[in-house]
């Protein structure tokens, strides 16, 4: 479930955090931001500053998904458990103790299957 968003509202609404602080302001526009979208269409005359932010912006992005890769198969399809949905594998410290674990009850004889 995701939440409605009108695209060029954000980049209005992100422009007004940023412009306040660009330390040129009189240095004009270098760039045009064009957003077109079902809900309308909106241009921004930005400078330096602003280009820099939305470039960090981005950069600094993540997927809610992104859990990084898997070192068995090196899949990015990890669940919120770190569960690799492609090989199975567990990662994080709780995939490391379950691991621990698993090894310990194979390796200790008592845990085997009654005589
Ligand atoms: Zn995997």
């Amino acid at each position: 479930m995701t939440a409605p968003l009108d695209p060029a509202a954000v980049v209005a609404e992100f422009l007004e955090r940023v412009v306040p602080y660009d330390p040129a302001p009189e240095a004009g526009p270098v760039a045009v931001i064009g957003v077109r979208t079902a809900l309308g269409e909106a241009t921004f005359q930005v400078g330096d500053h602003v280009v820099r932010a939305i470039c960090r912006a981005l950069e600094a992005y993540r997927d809610p998904e992104d859990r990084g890769l898997c070192t068995g198969c090196g899949g990015r399809r990890l669940d919120e458990n770190l569960h690799c949905r492609d090989c199975g594998q567990l990662h994080g410290i709780l995939g490391q103790v379950i691991a621990q674990h698993a090894r310990r009850v194979a390796q200790d004889p008592s845990y085997g299957p009654p005589a």
